[in-house]
């Protein structure tokens, strides 16, 4: 298994300053506070990440502890093809029937349909897209929506309609977020939050 990638962890690039750093590890270290969690699975995963968090800031935050470190960390980045690198890795998505999972190599936020290996059924999802603005609320004319615009990476765009968003659900921009839809409609069952090799699956409806 390769080092844990610091950077990665706290969703800078690597020529961030010392102040970038310290405000994204204060952004996850609060928005990853396990106090926030009611679901024991997310609290676990939640603690899990406070300490990554943690990790990454002794080392980034010191200068000379971060000098070591870039030295020692192979260089795989051609302008800044790297900081995509990590969010290319196969994605677990559960079915919105039965919840079996599927794993799938993740097509940097396109949307795919794939079918479930359990009970069979088609359903879409948008996997590995980037959040290009937090969620904002919305009136339609009947209701009210959050309304989360996403991206994948070739820049094609995503809205997506969210009648309810969890509140432990912590959005920034640019966060890797997939979302999975009911079978045989455009109404999304989950959003699943990547971060730094960790999945926060939340039920949207
Ligand atoms: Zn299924």
């Amino acid at each position: 298994m390769s080092p844990e990638d610091h950077y990665a962890v706290l969703g800078v690039d690597r020529d961030a300053s010392r102040e970038e750093i310290e405000d994204a590890w204060r952004f996850h270290l609060k928005a990853f506070h396990p106090d926030r969690f009611q679901d024991t699975d997310h609290r676990g995963r939640a603690e899990e990440m406070s300490k990554r968090l943690n990790a990454a800031w002794q080392v980034l935050g010191d200068p000379a502890a971060r000098r070591r470190y870039d030295r020692r960390r192979p260089s795989v980045t051609v302008n800044g093809a790297a900081a995509a690198a990590p969010a290319r890795r196969p994605r677990e998505i559960p079915c919105p029937t039965c919840t079996t999972i599927s794993r799938v190599e993740d097509p940097g936020g396109k949307e795919l349909l794939l079918r479930c290996p359990g009970c069979q059924d088609q359903f879409a999802a948008i996997v590995g897209a980037s959040l290009v603005e937090r969620p904002r609320l919305e009136r339609r004319w009947w209701r009210i929506d959050y309304r989360m615009l996403l991206a994948a990476d070739d820049g094609e765009g995503h809205i997506v309609s969210f009648r309810k968003l969890p509140r432990e659900l912590s959005l920034a921009d640019g966060m890797r977020i997939s979302v999975v839809f009911r079978a045989g409609t455009d109404q999304p069952a989950y959003a699943i939050a990547h971060h730094g090799g960790v999945d926060m699956l939340f039920p949207v409806r």
